[in-house]
C-alpha cells in the first residue's frame, strides 16, 4: 500500500505550522518545527511573489498531510464532498474525520493518526464488534469503535489509559468501562481542530 515514506518533521517545516504528525513527541521540545522552523532544501529566501495558485496548493497539502492521505484519494474525497449537500470545504474535512484511523486517534486510541492506521492495519480494531483492517473505513453515527479482546501488549494498555483520560471531541464519546468509543453525531466545522482554510481547497480543484 502507497504511504508517505518522507521524514514527517520535514512536511511540518515544508509547510511552516506543527502537523502534529509525530505523537508526544509533537509536544514535547524535541519537535522539529521548534528547533528548527525553515523549510527543508534550499535555504536561500526567494524574493518570488507568492501566487494564490501557490497558497491554494499549500494548503491543500497541509491537509493531506495532517490526514496521511495521498493526491488521488483526496481528490476522490473531494469529489464526494462535492456531491454531497451543504458546503464543500466543510463536507470534505468531515469526510476526513470520519476514517477510521482519525476517528481511533481523536479517541486517545493513538499518539498520532499514524499509529493508529498502523494499529488498524494490524488488525486490532473492532467497529461493531467486526474486525476492520481498513484505515479509510468510514464511519457512521451510532458506530462503536474498539481496540479488539486479547491484546494486552505494554502499548495498547498505554493506549487504554491514554483514551481513559483524553477528552473526544463532542461527536464522539468514550467509556473506559467498556473500552469503547461510539460516534454520536457526524462532526461540525467548529469542532474540527485542523488549521485549514479549507474554501482555498475548493477553489484550487475549482481551477
Ligand atoms: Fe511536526 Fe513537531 Fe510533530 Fe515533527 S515533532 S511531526 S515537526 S509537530
Amino acid at each position: 500500500m502507497a504511504r508517505y515514506t518522507e521524514a514527517r518533521c520535514r512536511l511540518c517545516r515544508r509547510e511552516g505550522v506543527k502537523l502534529y504528525l509525530k505523537g508526544d513527541r509533537c509536544y514535547s521540545n524535541r519537535c522539529g518545527i521548534e528547533r528548527r522552523n525553515s523549510p527543508p532544501g534550499q535555504q536561500t529566501r526567494s524574493r518570488r511573489k507568492v501566487t494564490e495558485y501557490a497558497v491554494q496548493l499549500r494548503e491543500k497539502q497541509k491537509v493531506r498531510r495532517i490526514y496521511g492521505v495521498l493526491e488521488a484519494q483526496f481528490r476522490g474525497y473531494f469529489e464526494k464532498a462535492e456531491r454531497q449537500r451543504g458546503i464543500t470545504g466543510e463536507n470534505l474535512l468531515r469526510l476526513l474525520e470520519r476514517r477510521l484511523d482519525n476517528t481511533a486517534y481523536r479517541l486517545g486510541l493513538g499518539a498520532s493518526r499514524a499509529e493508529a492506521r498502523q494499529l488498524i492495519r494490524h488488525g486490532h480494531f473492532t467497529v461493531n464488534g467486526r474486525k476492520v483492517s481498513i484505515p479509510s473505513f468510514l464511519v457512521k453515527v451510532g458506530d462503536k469503535v474498539r481496540i479488539k479482546d486479547g491484546w494486552d501488549s505494554p502499548r495498547i494498555k498505554e493506549l487504554l489509559e491514554r483514551a481513559a483520560e483524553n477528552t473526544p471531541p463532542a461527536w464522539l464519546n468514550y467509556d473506559p468501562g467498556t473500552a469503547t468509543g461510539e460516534v454520536i453525531s457526524y462532526p461540525t466545522r467548529d469542532q474540527i481542530d485542523v488549521p485549514v482554510k479549507e474554501q482555498l481547497i475548493v477553489e484550487l480543484y475549482s481551477r
